[in-house]
């Protein structure tokens, strides 16, 4: 039979036994929030995500073009193609990494470097040294050397191969003169050529008569002074007595010059 003193111990005991648990509880939350601290001061290396990107908005599209059709910057750096230079590829420019945009006076705008062009048939035609040029003129230039040359050239039954004695962009006064004006070349907006290599192996130097009949290269230098606001070739001046060279300097009231003499 338990006394009243009795019932009373018990209470005690039992009182004890739950401050017991209360301090276990709270030393176990104190080494919880201790491991927590640690984990966040030395994370574990196979746990940690790699770093996200950070979100696009919603509503905006995947990429947006500016409207002057220029690349824009991707993130990492590199430059995303312009929609000429995209242009450029799908009708058969080989795009090569970028030359260099220039600087001052001589920086380009929209560069871009090449030295293989696809044709129609799927043939290439390759420049004897890769060129940089301001992608809008290299647009003319394939059109040229694509759709007019080429379909010049298989009146002869003949398939360009080559473009020898290249040039494009170059930093320079015209002609190499210092003292002359800045050069179309000096905006990546000119393109000089020596000659056209067949894949027969017949050669065709601008300035000579041989091997094309004579109405296929007045044909040449017509299609040339239609797209290029600048020809000058043999017959123009001494500069040019052996190469031709094309640009599209823009002139008041869009005068043209076009000195080929095709003889
Ligand atoms: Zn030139």
């Amino acid at each position: 039979m338990r006394t009243r003193q009795g019932r009373r111990d018990l209470a005690v005991i039992a009182l004890c036994l739950d401050l017991s648990l209360l301090m276990l509880g709270f030393a176990a939350l104190a080494r919880d929030r201790q491991a927590e601290e640690q984990g966040v001061s030395q994370p574990d290396p196979a746990r940690v995500a790699a770093p996200l990107p950070p979100r696009r908005p919603s509503g905006l599209t995947p990429q947006v073009e500016p409207p002057d059709g220029k690349g824009v910057n991707e993130p990492g750096g590199a430059a995303a193609p312009s929609s000429c230079i995209r242009t450029f590829e799908e009708r058969g420019g080989v795009v090569l990494p970028s030359g260099g945009a220039g600087a001052g006076e001589c920086a380009i705008d929209d560069p871009v470097t090449f030295q293989q062009l696809v044709m129609q048939d799927g043939s290439r035609v390759e420049l004897d040294s890769a060129i940089t040029v301001r992608c809008p003129f290299a647009l003319e230039l394939l059109a040229w050397v694509r759709d007019d040359l080429a379909a010049l050239a298989s009146r002869e039954n003949a398939r360009i191969a080559k473009l020898s004695g290249v040039g494009g962009y170059a930093c320079r006064a015209r002609n190499g003169d210092t003292t002359a004006p800045i050069s179309e070349h000096a905006s990546g907006n000119a393109f000089d050529v020596g000659g056209l290599l067949m894949q027969d192996g017949r050669a065709v130097t601008f300035a000579g008569k041989e091997p094309l009949s004579g109405s296929t290269r007045e044909a040449m230098q017509k299609s040339a002074c239609q797209r290029f606001t600048t020809v000058l070739g043999p017959g123009a001046d001494s500069s040019h007595k052996d190469h031709l060279h094309l640009d599209m300097r823009q002139r008041p009231r869009g005068f043209r010059i076009c000195q080929w003499v095709v003889e």
